[in-house]
């Protein structure tokens, strides 16, 4: 027989379960570690908070940022403008960054195009993409989308869109696993398959 929970805490499990890898066994480690430490609780409140009201995209790439203008690394005059790496996510920029293999600057989209999950073009910060591949000074787009049947329809959809584009489209070398996203691929990998990136033909 289940014991009914009071019913904060049943909405606390409820929330903490739509987090991603998190199942009913570790919201309920969780709740139970968030209870036992009142001060704990207290801290995330205000860093929840904090986050909520601080955080927003770059305008320019989609990645974190707090604040007004530009986010680090668009703001970064030691960045070289040459190449542009579109990525999924902006966890995404953070796995790249650790392999130290790319000092350009990055394109979050925010996701692939998944038409079965309802996210269409709109959904995703192409304009913006269009923007700055065609105003800016960029000579060459890379793609770095990951390896999901998703995105490699994604991929294909930028390098069409940008057929006519003066510039070279090119995605990251093989090595990164079929299916996977680039936050679970180790730097070393991550370096190879962007120093051997190919052309992307369409
Ligand atoms: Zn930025």
């Amino acid at each position: 027989m289940q014991v009914p929970l009071p019913p904060s805490l049943q909405t606390l499990l409820e929330v903490l379960q739509r987090l991603p890898g998190i199942g009913p066994r570790s919201a309920l480690r969780i709740a139970q570690a968030i209870l036992k430490k009142p001060d704990l609780l207290h801290r995330m409140i205000e860093v929840l908070y904090d986050v909520q009201q601080q955080i927003r995209t770059c305008s320019s790439c989609g990645f974190w940022t707090e604040g007004e203008g530009l986010c680090a690394i668009c703001s970064d005059p030691n960045r070289t403008e040459a190449a542009l790496c579109v990525v999924k996510d902006a966890s995404d920029v953070l796995a790249i960054e650790k392999s130290q293999a790319f000092r350009g600057h990055y394109h979050v989209l925010g996701g692939v195009l998944d038409p079965l999950s309802g996210v269409g073009e709109k959904d995703l910060r192409f304009t913006q993409l269009w923007e700055r591949v065609r105003t800016g000074a960029y000579e060459e787009v890379i793609l770095a989308l990951g390896t999901s049947p998703e995105a490699e329809t994604t991929a294909y959809y930028i390098a069409r869109q940008l057929a006519d584009w003066h510039g070279r489209v090119t995605r990251f070398a093989s090595g990164i696993p079929v299916g996977s996203d680039l936050e679970y691929v180790d730097p070393l990998t991550l370096s190879r398959s962007l120093r051997e990136r190919q052309p992307l033909s369409i």
